[in-house]
């Protein structure tokens, strides 16, 4: 909700000059503050500062063995505190600045406090394409450690409106840039010699990873936790959640996709891209709705539809 300042919570600011530079002086002094990128918001601290960096986990009640994703400015930072291969290089050469997440090698000498990474060896890297995000990371001057801005294991926000009710007053100062476009978490590849495995499916597919790679990804291991915070439970809503429902009962808010209409519908087209645009902020209607449950029709099972289906697989999950 651009413009308006009277969110619970947080101190919502519309995105311009003044604010950037504020937001930027409050990081370089330890804070917080959420803002708004091509995929959710995040909530946003100095990944070098582990005081900044323990404040994340706490504000959003994240459990310390789920890993942060460090946002730069570009593949040169990117390169200065991870070693990404020729591979990695060609991933981030495509799709950067952009919606995926590299895993790769920590660097030497690495100045990424060691809670970012949750003791792994690996550091996740994203160059995000938000301009408010870019003009942050670049008034700022610093590599940013930012997971979605709600607390752990619920619906992620879309809008500066759903950061300031899911965070509360624990909300820090938000910047209001209007609604993610992509409004789905970015791909996350790790990458280890010329293979990669796709952690968790997002904006950018396997076909697009595929065809920059020229081979298919290896099959992520299931016997080994390899991106700790993909619980089962994740993005949840606080009501029972429905999946492949052509209907909905009475009590249930029905969110629709292609030719079921619902009560909302992600897209009447049956655009998957646009229906990742608006899943979030239909299960964050759906559960402020005075419907006791929500179902949500059947989604199409390939591209980006991989990633909308594997979001509302957790959301669904028993928490
Ligand atoms: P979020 O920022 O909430 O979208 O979550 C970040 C995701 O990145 C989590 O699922 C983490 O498990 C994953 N992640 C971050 N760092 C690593 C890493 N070094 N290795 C594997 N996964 C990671
Ligand atoms: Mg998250």
């Amino acid at each position: 909700m651009s413009g308006s300042n009277d969110h619970i919570g947080g101190e919502a600011r519309r995105y311009g000059k003044a604010t950037i530079g504020e937001a930027a002086a409050r990081l370089r002094a330890g804070g917080l503050v959420a803002v708004p990128t091509e995929t959710v918001y995040g909530l946003a601290a100095d990944s070098t500062n582990a005081v900044a960096v323990a404040e994340i986990y706490r504000t959003k009640g994240r459990p310390d063995f789920n890993p942060l994703i460090v946002h730069v400015p570009d593949i040169a930072a990117a390169r200065s505190i991870g070693r990404l291969n020729g591979l990695a290089l060609r991933f981030a050469g495509e799709f950067w600045p952009g919606p995926l997440t590299l895993v790769v090698p920590k660097g030497k000498d690495c100045p990424v406090t060691a809670a970012v990474t949750a003791g792994l060896e690996t550091i996740a890297l994203r160059c995000p394409a938000h301009p408010v995000m870019r003009q942050l990371l670049e008034e700022s001057g610093l590599y940013l450690a930012a997971p979605s801005a709600n607390r752990s294991g619920g619906i992620s926000p879309t809008t500066a409106d759903h950061v300031a009710r899911s965070l509360g007053g624990n909300a820090p100062m938000i910047l209001d840039g209007g609604p993610c476009q992509r409004g789905i978490e970015s791909t996350i590849v790790a990458v280890a010699g010329g293979n990669y495995r796709i952690l968790r499916p997002g904006p950018v597919t396997q076909a697009q990873l595929e065809a920059i790679a020229g081979t298919a990804p290896l099959l992520a291991k299931t016997d080994l936790i390899e991106a700790p915070g993909q619980m089962l439970s994740h993005y949840a809503p606080s009501k029972s959640l429905r999946l492949d429902a052509e209907t909905a009962t009475a009590d249930e808010y029905h969110i629709g996709f292609g030719p079921v209409p619902g009560d909302r519908n992600l897209s009447p087209d049956g655009d998957l891209a646009e229906a990742a645009s608006q899943l979030f902020a239909a299960l964050h209607e759906a559960d402020a709705s005075s419907k006791a449950g929500i179902a949500v029709a059947p989604i199409t099972d390939n591209g980006i539809g991989i990633a909308l289906n594997d979001r509302l697989r957790r959301a669904a999950s028993p928490k």
